[in-house]
């Protein structure tokens, strides 16, 4: 009998990056692939279920507009715990640092069913920033039977809060897996001005902004940021992917409203999306996906937040913390196209998150977990 392996996802990001491990779960002849979507996001989710050809075997559909935190964790509670009594998994994989993810390892655990995390160790240092993913991986940590953690220093940081080191496998960022079966092919765009821009040959700074710490002021101060580069900066085209949430709709686009260099788009699908980084000049973002993916195209990438629990590339000095304050924004990316020197110094391709290999050795973690062979060497960053 194969094993039963229960992936449960609810997001856009969680969804790229678990797509490759379900892949490599499902090549394992000794794994059985079963997919549990929460639906935490709804349509950004299923756009990327789509691209990577995955169709949920369960899918529990949370999604309410304007729904409080708990009253999602209970959703996911409720909702799952059939599910995983009437499949009797024997481990759940979940990805990263969601409400999905605390929530499902939660019902898991209390079923007394592994749990193996994906993208663990991860830290920022500050419980209420990323608000509330930095305390979702925290408590996910504490359960989890087996810890993939991405980059050596995750595996310090986990070690470091005196996890077993047995149970830990140093896999790279799942991220780059995906990042790479995409970039490679050539998307076409929905939106003609993008390819128009390509084509061009003009320089294109790709925003975007999602994270709940700036919501409100700080995120209309991003808006207004945009703004003020966009006059000063005519030639340049800025393009906002936006979120479908409608609070960060509310706070930035109002403030770029008429603006004719900067391009709103509805969220990309993933693959357009990666073609737009690959030929974007910079990169301003508040996602800590984006902050993998971009260092690894040699794209300078200036993060809106004040701390990252990715340190690797910061100090690998592709990407550099610049917080949400107006001026420091309009700064720091004036820094950028005005000094030649300044972009040079950022625009190293670097590849701290991962080689490709990723899916590989987190399945080969979860077949080891029993007794199905053994695990790859760990992955180092060069
Ligand atoms: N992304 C996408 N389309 C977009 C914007 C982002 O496919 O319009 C991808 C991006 O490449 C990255 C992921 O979504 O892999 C990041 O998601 P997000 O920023 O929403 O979440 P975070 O990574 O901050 O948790």
């Amino acid at each position: 009998m194969p094993k039963r392996i229960m992936t449960i996802y609810g997001t856009r990001p969680e969804a790229i990056k678990v797509a490759p491990v379900i892949r490599a779960i499902e090549a394992h002849p000794e794994l059985e692939s079963i997919t549990v979507v929460t639906g935490q996001h709804r349509e950004m989710l299923d756009q990327v279920n789509e691209i990577f050809g995955i169709v949920p075997d369960h899918d529990l559909d949370v999604f309410a507009h304007g729904q409080t935190l708990n009253g999602l964790m209970a959703k996911v509670f409720d909702r799952l715990d059939p599910v995983l009594e009437s499949v009797a998994p024997d481990a759940v994989v979940v990805q990263g640092d969601t409400s999905t993810v605390a929530a499902a390892s939660i019902a898991a655990f209390y079923r007394r069913i592994p749990v193996v995390h994906v993208e663990a160790g991860l830290r920022s240092g500050d419980i209420n920033s990323p608000f509330p993913e930095e305390a979702n991986r925290k408590l996910t940590s504490q359960i989890a039977a087996l810890h993939l953690a991405p980059t050596s220093t995750s595996f310090d940081n986990l070690v470091g809060e005196a996890i077993d080191p047995s149970t830990i496998a140093v896999t790279g960022n799942t991220v780059i897996d995906a990042l790479l079966h995409t970039v490679q092919q050539e998307i076409p765009y929905h939106d003609d001005r993008l390819l128009e821009a390509e084509q061009a040959g003009r320089p294109i700074v790709l925003v975007t902004t999602h994270r709940r710490e700036n919501w409100g002021g700080a995120m209309e101060g991003v808006g207004r940021a945009l703004k003020r580069l966009a006059t000063t900066y005519p030639e340049h085209l800025f393009v906002l992917p936006a979120h479908r949430n409608p609070i960060v709709r509310e706070a930035v686009l109002p403030q770029i409203e008429g603006l004719t260099n900067v391009l709103v788009t509805e969220p990309l699908a993933y693959g357009e999306f990666t073609r737009l980084m690959k030929v974007a000049t910079i990169v301003l973002t508040d996602s800590g996906g984006v902050q993998e993916e971009a260092p690894s195209l040699g794209k300078p990438v200036l993060v809106m937040r004040e701390n990252t629990e990715r340190p690797e590339a910061v100090e690998a000095g592709t990407v550099k913390l610049i917080g949400t304050d107006e001026e420091r924004i309009v700064a720091e990316v004036s820094r950028l196209v005005d000094d030649p020197t300044a972009y040079a110094e950022m625009s190293n391709a670097v590849n701290p998150y991962g080689d490709g290999e990723a899916a590989a050795r987190s399945v080969a973690a979860i077949a080891h977990l029993f007794g199905l062979g053994e695990r790859l060497p760990d992955f180092a960053a060069k």
